[in-house]
């Protein structure tokens, strides 16, 4: 179970400090753009639910976050529905589960135009490099990025990202999230940073 519950004006700090790629990338196209297409949405709101977004704080983080882009009459009519409705609220009622890295990686491929997805998967070699470098601090010519590229070209996603989350939480190579277990799951990258933080 993930750490303490989260409200909407924590999710910056918890999102600079504990989310892993795929997740950051959403936070802040959404930050930027105040916009964000459906299956991003769907992405990152599921992610948010599962690091304990309860529904009520979940319906002011979006509606800050889209602003003054967007009508209150437009949000309450059509987003806070669907926001309601990932949190099993409306319509079946079904308890919607956070998307895993399998399906990040298989499902839904992202276009040009769309930020969901997983960057190790998804971005271009050259986008992926500087997204490392400007949000997790990676030395672009430094043997971490060297490992983690390496990952990328053999196409073991999540082994870079679990070499992304060592380097950046100070553990040692090989170790992982714990006991070697690698990230197969974005909820479970930031559960466990955010335990770390904590011990
Ligand atoms: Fe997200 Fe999983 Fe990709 Fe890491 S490997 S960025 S947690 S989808």
């Amino acid at each position: 179970e993930s750490g303490a519950a989260v409200t909407a004006e924590m999710v910056d700090d918890v999102a600079r400090k504990h989310f892993p790629p795929c997740m950051l990338n959403l936070y802040d196209r959404l930050k930027r753009d105040h916009h964000l297409k459906h299956f991003g949405r769907l992405q990152l709101g599921l992610f948010l639910k599962g690091i304990g977004l309860p529904l009520d704080e979940a319906i002011v983080f979006w509606r800050r976050m889209y602003g003054a882009t967007m009508s209150d009459d437009k949000f309450n009519k059509e987003y806070k529905y669907n926001i309601r409705h990932s949190y099993g609220q409306e319509g079946r009622r079904a308890n919607y589960s956070p998307k895993s890295c399998q399906q990040i990686l298989t499902a839904n491929q992202p276009g040009t135009q769309d930020s969901h997805g997983c960057p190790f998967r998804h971005f271009s070699p050259e986008n992926l490099q500087s997204f490392l470098v400007d949000k997790y601090r990676i030395d672009r010519s430094g043997p971490e990025m060297r490992d983690i590229m390496d990952s990328v070209k053999a196409s073991h996603y999540h082994v870079a990202c679990t070499r992304l989350f060592e380097v950046t939480h100070g553990v040692k190579k090989g170790e992982g999230l714990g006991n070697a277990e690698s990230v197969s799951h974005p909820n479970k990258y930031t559960d466990r940073s955010r335990e770390l933080e904590k011990e």
